[in-house]
């Protein structure tokens, strides 16, 4: 396709910022019942479970709460209301369209999927919360005080006894476990956001984009958000997304990029507990981590919730989490094989197997199979009921305590 109309733009757009710079970030300590960093969807999920419980809770993050988009912000339609932020939606769709260099095939989809306004939906999760908000760096972890882990901000010390890592893939409270791109199993991806429209939620699964990967077009209503992501960290992405973008008429403007994880990792480590990103809970293949933060995310508080409220210690609450994160991981597993199957089938055959697996039924059964990885439900997640259900499922695979090994031995 011609090029003519793209601007070339390659400089990142700086947001207007909103956070609190010079005078205004004054030193900040204090304990605090609940900790949690990070403030995007993970975060945010955490404590709207803990609203009303009573608990003081502080949560932090370098920008302002929806200041950074962090996704091209897919995620299924029933997810949006079922956690009651529909208000958010941008636009939506039945049906994918998957180009491969030798054709093209849509998928009708058996649930919705839908884009989103990232700010819009991080202060709709806020206004459920009732908890304290400050800006802050979390540059670590400090020397405990009186049996509280105590956090190292840009601000100061702050002490609790429960604490929540939120903070995406580098996992800052972590005891470190060397993960470091490119040798650390991450994808990478990066997307432009020109204004535009279109009706089509597309994918290019396309050698020409990414050797190990897959391309998109995300539209939502007035804005396109066109990417590239690579399951190969060493295959830089930016040239190719410029590329697709260009491929499609559309401007290179306002970039967004970063590691995504396709591997979990524990959900507890030295007291502090971990969800989303932090915790590895994007998908494998599909690189979906919003609605499985929010599902950790939802799990985790009501474990917290149960501790504030005296119905549990943290340490039941640690076992309680790790077993419902445990309770996944073959899931994660299955589709980390696929990820890795997807790069080896030879061009040629792409376009046939895209048709082949287009049919209604096999479509219907594997993106029913893929939904209930992280389900939507009114009721939300329970570590408790959903570990009893999973781990059923699980069992019949492997013995839960081969899975903790795999998960322990990344
Ligand atoms: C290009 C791209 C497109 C994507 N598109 C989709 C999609 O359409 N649908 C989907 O489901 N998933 C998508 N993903 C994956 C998804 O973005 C992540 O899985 C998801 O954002 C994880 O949520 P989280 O809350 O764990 O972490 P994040 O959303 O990454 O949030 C982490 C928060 O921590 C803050 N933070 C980080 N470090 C510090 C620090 N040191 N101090 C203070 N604050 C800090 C950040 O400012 C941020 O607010 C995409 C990823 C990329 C890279």
């Amino acid at each position: 396709m011609a090029a003519n109309n793209c601007r070339v733009d390659t400089l990142h757009v700086v947001p207007i910022r909103a956070t609190k710079r010079g005078d205004e970030r004054g030193p900040l300590s204090g304990e605090y019942d609940v900790l949690i960093c990070g403030a995007s969807f993970a975060g945010l999920a955490v404590a709207r479970e803990l609203a009303g419980s009573g608990a003081s809770v502080m949560v932090l993050d370098r920008y302002e709460i929806g200041e950074r988009q962090t996704s091209a912000c897919g995620i299924p339609t029933e997810w949006l209301r079922t956690t009651g932020l529909m208000e958010a939606e941008r636009q939506r769709f039945d049906s994918l369209l998957i180009h491969t260099p030798h054709g093209s095939k849509r998928y009708r989809l058996p649930w919705s999927f839908s884009t989103f306004d990232y700010r819009e939906l991080c202060q709709l999760l806020w206004r459920g919360c009732d908890a304290r908000f400050e800006t802050a760096k979390v540059n670590g972890r400090a020397t405990p005080r009186d049996g509280a882990i105590a956090i190292d901000t840009d601000r100061g010390v702050l002490t609790a006894p429960l604490v929540v890592d939120a903070l995406g893939w580098r996992r800052v409270l972590a005891s470190g476990d060397g993960y470091q791109p490119p040798d650390a199993p991450l994808s990478r991806g990066l997307e432009v956001h020109p204004d535009g429209s279109s009706e089509d939620l597309e994918i290019w699964i396309d050698r020409r984009y990414v050797p190990a990967g897959y391309g998109w077009s995300f539209p939502a209503r007035d804005e396109l958000r066109i990417g590239v992501g690579s399951f190969d960290p060493r295959f830089h992405v930016r040239e190719t997304t410029e590329l697709l973008a260009e491929d499609l008429e559309r401007d290179r403007v306002r970039y967004q990029g970063n590691w995504i994880p396709h591997k979990l990792r524990r959900a507890t480590d030295g007291g502090v507990f971990f969800a989303g990103d932090s915790a590895g809970h994007c998908l494998p293949l599909t690189a979906e981590g919003i609605r499985t933060a929010l599902y950790f995310g939802i799990a985790l508080g009501r474990e917290l919730r149960g501790v504030v409220e005296g119905r549990q210690d943290r340490e039941a609450a640690a076992t309680h989490y790790a077993e419902f994160h445990d309770a996944h991981e073959w899931k994660f597993r299955w589709m980390l094989r696929v990820q890795k199957l997807v790069p080896r089938v030879p061009p040629r055959l792409l376009g046939p197997m895209i048709r082949l697996l287009g049919s209604k039924r096999f479509v219907e059964w594997s993106f029913g199979h893929y939904l209930r990885i992280a389900p939507p439900s009114p009721e939300g997640p329970s570590a408790h009921d959903q570990h009893g259900a999973d781990k059923q499922q699980a069992d019949a695979e492997q013995p839960l305590g081969r899975q903790r090994d795999l998960v322990e031995a990344e």
